[in-house]
């Protein structure tokens, strides 16, 4: 019997596990959604676990890989002026001539810890939301890091390869934000 290709599709069921750096999925270049399966009912439920797993991490962002899921998929919310956000696809442009600045940050797959790493201060984002139509904006300040951290993701690439600096993160450091 012939299936759906969206029907082979598998997401892990909820409640998400976030994986910690050591596991291969970390490493893996995250492949492209189509866009029929962005439209199925298992990649849409898959959002709204990614989005409660998010909110229920504490954290500000969350990469699919990072639920052991390699589709370039990420959510990302924040009190400091980010709305929630489902990013699928994106493609970023780092606005060099805007500069760079040392931001201070968490990973939910890096349990303990905190870097400190160069971001750039002004990006240019396209991409498809959740309902699969095309975005096209200019990201700023703590929205610009959060989109930096979690593309980092979809490319196999974490802080600990971006960084000057790593430290414990202790309790004297409780407002450096997980990504
Ligand atoms: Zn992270």
């Amino acid at each position: 019997m012939p299936l759906c290709a969206h029907e082979l599709t598998h997401y892990p069921e909820a409640p998400l596990r976030i994986i910690k750096i050591g596991h291969p999925t970390l490493r893996a270049v995250a492949q492209e959604v189509s866009m029929d399966e962005i439209m199925s009912s298992p990649f849409q439920n898959f959002l709204e676990d990614m989005i409660d797993t998010l909110h229920q991490s504490g954290g500000v962002g969350l990469a699919a890989p990072q639920v052991d899921v390699s589709k370039r998929v990420f959510v990302m919310e924040s009190g400091r002026n980010v709305p929630l956000t489902v990013v699928i696809n994106p493609k970023v442009e780092y606005l060099a001539q805007h500069g760079k600045k040392s931001s201070t940050e968490g990973c939910l797959s890096i349990p303990g810890k905190r870097a400190t790493v160069q971001r750039y201060n002004r990006i240019h984002m396209t991409y498809l939301d959740r309902n699969g139509d095309q975005i096209s904006e200019e990201a700023t300040g703590f929205k610009a890091i959060i989109a930096q951290h979690e593309y980092d993701h979809l490319n196999g690439v974490l802080i600990v390869d971006v960084m000057d600096l790593m430290e414990e993160n202790n309790s004297d450091y409780v407002s450096v934000p997980l990504l």
